[in-house]
């Protein structure tokens, strides 16, 4: 390569990067107080997600669902909490399922603070529909659970409600 082509790929990259962080920028979640002392089960469910597979560079793609239960804050509008999917999950990042979904329940976990936090994901994963076993109906499950829903009755509740 070049001088002038390893200056054109700084460059392309750097713009690249720019334009990534436009598009899906840091999440800037502010909660809401929880007034009413609301002390149930919050779901919000079936966010999709779209991104690549760190391993093969290929499409994984599935839906996210997260349960939490509040303490002194509430997570804001559901636009902001399918936002901090797309920060970590998006066409232009390079990820596993396992570490999005770390990612994903660390970030709510540190921001709402809450009392329990259950994140699902799943996906399909083009390496394994289309390369080598070409496994058509795979899909993988990842799940991260923090406090409360190590309950047993919490967890069953969730997994319930999630797919009622
Ligand atoms: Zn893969």
């Amino acid at each position: 390569m070049t001088l002038i082509d390893e200056k054109n790929k700084a460059k392309y990259l750097k713009e690249r990067r720019q334009a990534i962080k436009e598009e899906y920028p840091y999440p800037k979640m502010i909660c809401f107080e929880n007034k009413t002392k609301y002390d149930g089960m919050v779901i919000v469910r079936n966010i999709d997600f779209s991104t690549k597979c760190e391993h093969h560079l290929v499409h994984i793609g599935g839906v996210c669902h997260i349960g939490y239960i509040p303490n002194k804050k509430l997570l804001p509008g559901l636009s902001q909490v399918a936002r901090v999917v797309e920060y970590f999950c998006n066409p232009t990042t390079e990820i596993t399922q396992e570490e999005a979904n770390q990612n994903i329940a660390e970030f709510i976990q540190k921001t709402a603070e809450p009392l329990g936090l259950i994140v699902i994901m799943k996906a399909k994963h083009d390496c394994i529909s289309s390369r080598g076993v070409k496994q058509r109906n795979v899909d993988a499950i990842t799940s991260i659970i923090k406090g409360k829903f190590n309950n047993i009755d919490t967890r069953e509740e969730f997994l319930k409600l999630v797919q009622w």
